[in-house]
């Protein structure tokens, strides 16, 4: 095939800004984003290593220090998340705290970077306050779905998502609306 002149607008995987791709193939904007996603996706691959071995084990429960070696987050949003009781935790000592891996899963999903959603119509405005969206994790909770069908859903019916630190949010106003037609229509 001799060389294309195609110019396809696309949003970057990695960085998430618009550029023009000269295949329909190309993901990235440029070879930097290309090999910074090439980066993340092996680390994300020694992360779920850890985490198979962890499960095949049959281990529920794991250290804090273990968790934040897995999972993308920090020792103070756990110890935040047992506080509030979205983690089950026990402790053998003051200092030794073990943690629920069901429930680290369930809370930050092995990613490193945000989500690529593509940008919504222009005509649509959403509202991406923290304070009027979801995070992914309180949907699964409301709507007792797991979070790969909210992700699958979102990307369905285009719902813009943000990522903020360990969370990825959704606007409640959409989600609602998706979930209560989802269900009339049952
Ligand atoms: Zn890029």
């Amino acid at each position: 095939m001799g060389k294309s002149k195609l110019q396809i607008p696309k949003v970057c995987k990695y960085c998430g800004n618009t550029f023009l791709a000269k295949t329909v193939k190309t993901g990235y904007c440029s070879h930097q984003c290309a090999s910074s996603a090439s980066n993340d996706r092996k680390k994300m691959e020694r992360r779920q290593k850890v985490l198979d071995k962890i499960k095949a084990a049959g281990t529920e429960y794991i250290t804090i220090t273990e968790a934040l070696k897995i999972f993308t987050t920090s020792r103070l949003t756990v110890i935040r998340m047992v506080h509030s009781k979205n983690i089950r935790c026990f402790k053998t000592s003051p200092k030794r705290w073990f943690v629920c891996v069901k429930d680290l899963e369930a809370l930050f999903p092995l990613r490193s970077k945000p989500i690529v959603v593509e940008t919504p119509k222009a005509s649509q405005v959403f509202d991406m306050n923290p304070k009027n969206c979801y995070t992914i994790g309180e949907i699964t909770k409301r709507f007792g779905i797991t979070e790969s069908s909210v992700y699958k859903h979102i990307r369905q019916f285009s719902i813009p998502i943000r990522q903020i630190g360990n969370y990825v949010y959704a606007p409640k106003k959409e989600i609602d609306k998706m979930y209560n037609n989802k269900n009339a229509r049952k």
